[in-house]
């Protein structure tokens, strides 16, 4: 099992400090971690990023073109390849890429990835020079705060997530808020929030894997967490700086909040080199944005994960018809519904020609939300989504699906107010379906409409949007503090001269 790196950019001649990233490989942890990297890397540190051979192509790809734009005397950053033993796990080989792990086998993919700790220890060891100075590993991946304290070195935890979502979750669970509530559908207010008072059920915000057999790997996150030397977080603190105050005063450490990282990319090149090959010409899709009118356009999309059920996909797809705006529809695999919504999508397709693109697969979602035609987004809430929603300043429709996309949802609707929802109020994945939830076409066309139908409600949500998007640019400019926090970060983990 042998590591291998390649080093992009000028060399890491120089640098006093060395960022090795630790990312899960799924896209809403590795996108944002390859472009914290890249940020780092343009603020004088060298960064490396740990993937498997599947994700090391795509990564590849990413920080090739997107290191064109860093100085001459950038470190660069370095992809580190680590071949992931799915044999010795009982995974098949193909299920390096994270949507090829059969069901039930979750497990196994996390056991084979804490294999990694040890052949990763050695190549740090032989081959990283400068040595580490700084891990930066995933919340998801405990066993990286193992490996820092055998380099020798300090960790910090990566959070793809804001800290609203990782305050909420850390009160609920340290004030035990949910100890004698016996449904899980029924709503706690969310401990220590200051002045302000957010409800939440065990459904919508249940702890990072709170599933059945995974209570180990649960107490070894939360522990990883707790011994960490800070976090790192893909947000940015003007939006949301009681909750970053909140949550380094709760964990005692502390927290650089970075983001939005999705800036680091503005050129149509490298936006569309994020993530992986998009299922559509990027100059097409331009071509039928710069065609629409400025805010017309509504862009909807479920992220990485979501595989629509068929049933919701036809009341998305004739609630979108009937809200009677222009719309870019995402759709995931689309190759595994039947022939009945196939043809439904097709029929689709031909009643809202030039009105309505339907993109089967990846999409370049940032360029899209940047271009001046778009004007609403409706998300699962993923995240990332809703960050580059913000950063784009476009109001959302909520629809969260799993996850923190519940508190996702209630930072966009109750507290940053440019959201409307669905009301979809307890998960769709992963977690126990209590029942079918369908949303109907109507729901869909209403939220639609209240968003994109103009009205004073409207309008102050559009104008909150604008006004965090000024704030999104200008915290990554001097002055500005994910700006200060890149430098900070560096400064606090360089190899100290004595
Ligand atoms: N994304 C994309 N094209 C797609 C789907 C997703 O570029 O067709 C990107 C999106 O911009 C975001 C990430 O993938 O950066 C998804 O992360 P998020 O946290 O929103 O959701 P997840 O996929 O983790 O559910």
């Amino acid at each position: 099992c042998r590591a291998s790196s390649d080093e992009m950019g000028a060399g890491a001649g120089g640098a006093e400090a060395h960022f090795v990233f630790v990312p899960l490989m799924f896209q809403g942890h590795l996108i944002p971690t390859v472009d914290a990297a890249l940020m780092l890397a343009a603020h004088g540190a060298l960064a490396s990023v740990v993937v498997t051979p599947y994700y090391a192509g795509r990564v590849r790809r990413t920080v090739e073109l997107a290191m064109r734009r860093l100085s001459a005397g950038s470190p660069g950053v370095r992809v580190v390849e680590l071949p992931l033993d799915c044999a010795g796990v009982g995974l098949p080989d193909e299920a390096d890429d994270i949507d090829k792990i059969p069901q039930g086998l979750g497990k196994n993919y996390f056991r084979a990835l804490a294999l990694q700790r040890e052949p990763l220890e050695r190549h740090l060891r032989a081959g990283a020079q400068p040595y580490p100075t700084c891990i930066v590993g995933d919340f998801c991946l405990p066993w990286t705060q193992e490996l820092a304290a055998s380099l020798g070195v300090p960790r910090v935890v990566f959070f793809s997530m804001c800290a609203f979502c990782v305050l909420c979750q850390h009160n609920v669970e340290r004030f035990n808020s949910y100890a004698g509530v016996a449904d899980d559908g029924v709503p706690v207010v969310v401990p220590d929030l200051g002045e302000k008072r957010i409800e939440v059920t065990r459904a919508q915000a249940p702890g990072f894997f709170a599933f059945p057999g995974w209570e180990d790997y649960a107490e070894a996150v939360e522990r990883s967490v707790a011994e960490a030397d800070g976090v790192v977080m893909n947000t940015f603190s003007e939006m949301e700086q009681e909750f970053v105050a909140g949550y380094s005063a709760a964990r005692g450490m502390k927290v650089w909040t970075i983001g939005p990282v999705s800036l680091y990319h503005r050129h149509t090149v490298t936006l569309t080199a994020r993530g992986q090959t998009t299922a559509i010409d990027a100059d097409e899709c331009l071509r039928w944005l710069d065609d629409k009118d400025p805010n017309s356009v509504v862009y909807v999309s479920f992220g990485s994960i979501v595989h629509t059920d068929p049933k919701q996909v036809v009341e998305l797809g004739l609630g979108l018809e009937s809200s009677g705006h222009p719309f870019i529809w995402v759709i995931k695999n689309d190759e595994l519904y039947g022939e009945a919504v196939r043809q439904f999508l097709k029929e689709l397709e031909a009643r809202v020609a030039g009105r309505g693109l339907l993109v089967r697969g990846w999409a370049p979602q940032v360029l899209i939300l940047s271009h001046p035609a778009a004007g609403a987004f409706v998300t699962h809430c993923g995240w990332n989504s809703m960050l580059e929603a913000v950063t784009a300043g476009l109001p959302v429709v909520t629809w969260p699906h799993f996850s923190d996309q519940f508190l996702n949802e209630k930072m966009a609707v109750e507290l940053l107010r440019i959201g409307v929802s669905v009301g979809v109020s307890e998960p769709l994945i992963f977690q126990v379906k209590k029942k079918d939830i369908v949303v109907g076409r109507a729901v869909v066309e209403k939220a639609v409409r209240s968003i994109m139908d103009g009205g004073e409600d409207a309008e102050q949500r559009r104008k909150k949007a604008r006004a965090l998007a000024d704030e999104a640019t200008a915290t990554l400019q001097e002055g500005g503090s994910s700006y200060s926090n890149l430098l900070d970060l560096i400064n606090s983990f360089k190899i100290v001269v004595t």
